[in-house]
Order: C-alpha cells, then sequence, then structure tokens
C-alpha cells in the first residue's frame, strides 16, 4: 500500500482488464448471482479500445457463456467459409493441403470477428445484468490486507509531473476493495507480474513463451475480397531467423485483416519483427491482394505462446489471474479467446460458491482445477510439443513431428510425453558478434509503412506530462551494455518506435524512450535481454484507440 489516501468502494469481486476473460467472469457472476457486486475496471479509453486479436474466434467459449448470443445480436458476422495454409518462398507459395491437418486445426464453426467489438457488445451485455463498467482506468497497483492476501487495486490515478511528484491537477484515484480480485490483464500483465513474481507462482512450471503479433486493417479492391477466407502462411520471409507466420482473414466490407507473428525467442538481435512484417507484404501472393488498396489501422501485441506447461499456478489468497494473464492460447491454432473466455466463466464460479459459503480473500482453488482438467487443458494439452519443437528444431519439425503428435494426441496420447521450452525469450537473444545485420527494403508507403507513419494509424494518444510508463530498473544498462553486447535491440523490437539510441558528435550516446508512442505490446518487457524495462500503467485512457481490431 502506498502513503497516499484513498477512498476506498467496496465490491464483491473486482476485474481488472475488459477484455474476453474478465468481461466473461462479470457476465458469468452476475448470471450466478444477481445482487453480486461486480466491477471492471479498463485501462483503455473505451472498452475495445486496447484489445487486438486475429481473429478468428472459435464460439465455444461464448457458446457456454450466453447461448443465445446469436438473437442477441453479437457481432459475429462472418462464419469462415475456406481455409488455407501456404509455405512461402521469395517469389512464390505451396499450398499444404487441409487433409493431413489434425481436425482441431479445422477453422469451420468458426468466425472472422472484430474482437473488439465483440468485447464493446460483451460490455453491454454485462452492464445490462448490472456490472459496473468503468473504462479510460489503469490499475497500477495492487493493494494488500492485514494477513497479506489481495484486497484490491488502485484504479484511476492522475495528474503526476515527468518526475513522479504530485501536479496541480493530481488525483489519488481510489481503491477498490473485493473480496476477490480477478487480474485478466492478458498477455504478460503488469499487476499479474507482480503477483507471479510474488506468490512463486511459476516455481515448477516452465517459462512463459511470448510472439510479437502485428496486425494492419486493409479495405480492398472488391473483386479481390472473399469474405469468410483464411489463409496462414509460413516460410518466407523469416526463414530460419525466427519462428512465426502470417495471418491474412477477409471480414465483412471488403475489409481484410493482415497480421504477422514473430516469435520472441529469436537469437540474432538484428531482426527487426516489424521490418518482416512490411517485407512479408511484398510477397506476389500478398501484394497482389492488397495493390489498389489502403491501410486503415495498424496495432501490435504480445501473444501468449507458452501454453500447457507453461501456465503458473493461478491463484494467490485474494487473487486468480484469466485468461492470457495465465496464457491460454493454442498455439498452432493461434486462438486464445475461447480459452479467455472459458477461464473467466471457471473463475466466476469459483469465487461465486466461495462467497455465498461466506469466504473471501483465500485461494480459489477450484477455479485452477477447473482450468487444468476441464475444456482448456484439454485444448492445450494437445499442442503442448508443437512450440517446443519448432523452437529446438525448427519449421519442418514443428510441422511433420508437431502435427504427428498433435494426431497422437487427438487419439489419446503422445510419444513425445511433455516436452520443455528451456530458455525464456529475453535468455534466448544472443551477442549481436555472433550473428550478421539483416538488410531490411526501404517501405515503399504503398504497400509497406515506416514505423511511425503506422503507429499514426493506431490512433496512440499518451498525455506528455506524466512520468514514463516504461520504466529502467538501471539507466546505465541500454547504453553501456545492450548497445555494445546486443547492438541495442529495443530499438528494433519494438513496433512502435519507442526506444532510440541518439548519437549526435561530441556527445555521448543518449538511450531515449519515446513513451508516447507506445502501443501497450509488452515486447520490450519481455524481450529485453537484461530485463531491465519495466512496462508499468500509464494513466488510463492513454494508449492505442483501435476501431474494429
Ligand atoms: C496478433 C494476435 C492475433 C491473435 N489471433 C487470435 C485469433 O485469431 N483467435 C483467437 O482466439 N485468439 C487470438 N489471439 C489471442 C487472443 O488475443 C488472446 O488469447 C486474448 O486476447 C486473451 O484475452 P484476455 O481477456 O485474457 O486479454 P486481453 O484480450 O488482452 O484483454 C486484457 C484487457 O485488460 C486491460 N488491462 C490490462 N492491464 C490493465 C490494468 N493494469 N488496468 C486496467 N486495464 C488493464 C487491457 O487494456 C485489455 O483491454 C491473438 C493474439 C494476437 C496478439
Amino acid at each position: 500500500m502506498t502513503d497516499t489516501q484513498r477512498e476506498a468502494m467496496e465490491y464483491d469481486v473486482v476485474i481488472v482488464g475488459a477484455g474476453p476473460a474478465g468481461l466473461s467472469a462479470a457476465i458469468r457472476l452476475k448470471q450466478l448471482n444477481a445482487d453480486c457486486n461486480v466491477v471492471v475496471l479498463e485501462k483503455g479509453s473505451e472498452v475495445g479500445a486496447h484489445i487486438l486479436s486475429g481473429a478468428v474466434l472459435d464460439p465455444s467459449g461464448l457458446n457456454a457463456l450466453i447461448p443465445d448470443w446469436k438473437a442477441k445480436g453479437a457481432p459475429l458476422n462472418v462464419p469462415v467459409k475456406d481455409d488455407n495454409f501456404y509455405m512461402l518462398g521469395e517469389a512464390g507459395q505451396l499450398r499444404i493441403p487441409n487433409w493431413p491437418m489434425p481436425p482441431l486445426m479445422n477453422n469451420h464453426g468458426n468466425y472472422i470477428v472484430s474482437m473488439g467489438n465483440v468485447c464493446r457488445w460483451m460490455a453491454e451485455q454485462a452492464e445490462e445484468l448490472g456490472v459496473e463498467i468503468f473504462p479510460g482506468m489503469s490499475c497500477s497497483e495492487l493493494v494488500y490486507g492485514e494477513n497479506g492476501e489481495v484486497k484490491g487495486v488502485v484504479a484511476g490515478e492522475f495528474g503526476k509531473n515527468p518526475d513522479g511528484t504530485q501536479g496541480d491537477s493530481y488525483e489519488p484515484g481510489m481503491e477498490l476493495h473485493g473480496k476477490y480480485v480477478f487480474l485478466s490483464e492478458g498477455v504478460r500483465g503488469s499487476l499479474s507480474k507482480q503477483i507471479i513474481e510474488k506468490y512463486s507462482l511459476s516455481d515448477g512450471h516452465e517459462p512463459q513463451k511470448y510472439g510479437l503479433g502485428m496486425k494492419e486493417i486493409w479495405e480492398i479492391d472488391p473483386d479481390k475480397h472473399k469474405e469468410g477466407s483464411v489463409t496462414h502462411t509460413m516460410g518466407w520471409p523469416l526463414g530460419s531467423n525466427a519462428g512465426g507466420g502470417s495471418f491474412i482473414y477477409h471480414l465483412e466490407n471488403n475489409q481484410v485483416y493482415v497480421g504477422f507473428v514473430v516469435h520472441l525467442n529469436y537469437k540474432n538481435p538484428h531482426l527487426f519483427p516489424y521490418m518482416e512484417f512490411q517485407r512479408f507484404k511484398h510477397h506476389p501472393m500478398v501484394a497482389d491482394l492488397l495493390e489498389g488498396g489502403k491501410r486503415v489501422a495498424y496495432g501490435a501485441r504480445a501473444i501468449s505462446e507458452g501454453g500447457y506447461q507453461s501456465m503458473p499456478k493461478m491463484v494467490a489468497p485474494g487473487v486468480a489471474l484469466l485468461g492470457c494473464s495465465v496464457g491460454m492460447v493454442n498455439v498452432p491454432r493461434i486462438k486464445g479467446n475461447h480459452n479467455a473466455m472459458l477461464s473467466g466463466m471457471a473463475a466466476a464460479e469459483a469465487a461465486s460458491a466461495a462467497i455465498s459459503a461466506e469466504r473471501s480473500g483465500d485461494e480459489l482453488n477450484d477455479y485452477e482445477t477447473a482450468v487444468r482438467e476441464g475444456a482448456i487443458g484439454r485444448d492445450l494439452k494437445k499442442v503442448r510439443n508443437v512450440k517446443p519443437l519448432w523452437s529446438k528444431s525448427g519449421l519442418t519439425a514443428s510441422l511433420t513431428l508437431g502435427g504427428f503428435d498433435m494426431w497422437t494426441n487427438t487419439l489419446g496420447f503422445s510419444l513425445l510425453g511433455t516436452m520443455g521450452h528451456g530458455k525464456t525469450d529475453a535468455e534466448a537473444t544472443e551477442e549481436a558478434a555472433k550473428h550478421q545485420p539483416i538488410d531490411y527494403p526501404k517501405p515503399d508507403g504503398k504497400l509497406s509503412f515506416d514505423r511511425l507513419t503506422n503507429v499514426a494509424f493506431s490512433f496512440t494518444n499518451h498525455e506528455e506530462s506524466q512520468p514514463a510508463h516504461l520504466t529502467l530498473k538501471d539507466a546505465s544498462v541500454p547504453v553501456e551494455i545492450n548497445l555494445p553486447k546486443y547492438a541495442g535491440p529495443s530499438a528494433r523490437y519494438c513496433p512502435a518506435g519507442v526506444y532510440e539510441f541518439v548519437e549526435e558528435a561530441g556527445k555521448d550516446t543518449r538511450f531515449v524512450i519515446n513513451f508516447q508512442n507506445c502501443v501497450h505490446c509488452k515486447t520490450c518487457d519481455i524481450k529485453d535481454p537484461a530485463q531491465n524495462i519495466v512496462w508499468t500503467t500509464p494513466q488510463g485512457g492513454d494508449g492505442p484507440n483501435y476501431p474494429n481490431m
């Protein structure tokens, strides 16, 4: 707790983050008990402003939560009609037929959606049930009770000066107390990270792994648009430099989601994930689709990739971690929204039962059991070896051995057991001297764009007169260690151009943090080789303002 005096409000359950996990938890709590007092706090200026997924939605989570979602007008308007998978070379592509793929890879029955719009609709459903939702409220601190249990959060602190002191318009915010606190902050949640460390929740589990996902929305020539079409690619331009691949989803209104994921365990610090994405759009197959169209939005977000073996313990006294704050993405399917929703429901069910039994502030162990032994655990367990095979042996092994392992797992067994991930993504980075710099073509301004131009299309805004929310544990590390040893990788791994090494004649090199550009993807917190960058929440309402991402 801080020394600042704040008013407190009491709830049954306090939920941090209005993504699919947090909103599902809120809705389920109210379905189970209309008198349950539930509050949802969201740092985005509105619900959906910070939501970034592909997204092909497996509706199993929504079916369980709101079975009559169609009648209630949920924005699931585009069923997947065709599913294509290509291996790219620089000048051509090879279509991989669908028949050898395990059934779990099939996208029929799924929908191409804007998850931002799905979350906006879910927030309406929650509010109709009586949930209080406060957007523009960053939860910046945890509040602990007398017995060390998590008792609440601090939200809505505004008006600090750049040096951290209180400015003229300083607002201390409020403490929101709950019998239980749910952290549904998504991948690499800043409060979730503190809880995982404080209670050693990762002990006995593999380290979490991540990718960086970047995405643009394009409006394309109607003659080229195929509503409901889903395409995934692998191979070029990443080759053996990094794992990852692309997605191209045709939604409604002649719009296409064009996205690219780079696994963050790449070794070569010269790699520039954003420029790999830009280069990808010049592949003849992709260029042909996009030529004559225009990019209308851009965003980026880390994606959790560790899967089954990386899920930390999810509960500690008074608190539960939900959705991608745990890491529930099925990597070969690139899907986590259904599991986020199911985890929200499971946490709500455990908390509702506990509150009915007049418990509070303890561990919701039934939630953890429901996740590990229920639908989420079964979904993730079948694909648990795909990511480690890819990291250790490359794309071909992951496609062949990983495909074989997914098949045997579908039949109920695995010859590989459960493989480990080994190093964290930060530890995977090798010294620059061991690798060749990579020469990236200059963006042409038609298909490819420089970073800052694209960041303008994320509609990101940060009040400049506040402390930088990207903090350094040791201010000397970027220039004295990361620059000579790793060629200053933050200048490349950040998809928003936040970090710069500024060299001026006769002066020492300066490390500049342009925090105003930050799109809240959390890559810096994950990939910094020295683990010296700590992502904290800026004041509420700041960050990207994604339209229909
Ligand atoms: C590029 C990309 C493509 C993807 N494609 C797909 C796909 O096609 N299908 C699929 O199913 N999944 C996909 N995923 C995965 C999916 O996005 C996640 O599994 C899902 O978003 C997890 O939901 P969540 O509710 O846990 O977290 P999120 O959706 O990340 O929501 C967290 C919310 O909490 C808020 N928040 C965070 N911290 C705080 C704080 N301290 N205070 C207040 N608010 C806070 C955030 O602003 C955000 O609104 C993709 C992910 C990426 C990055």
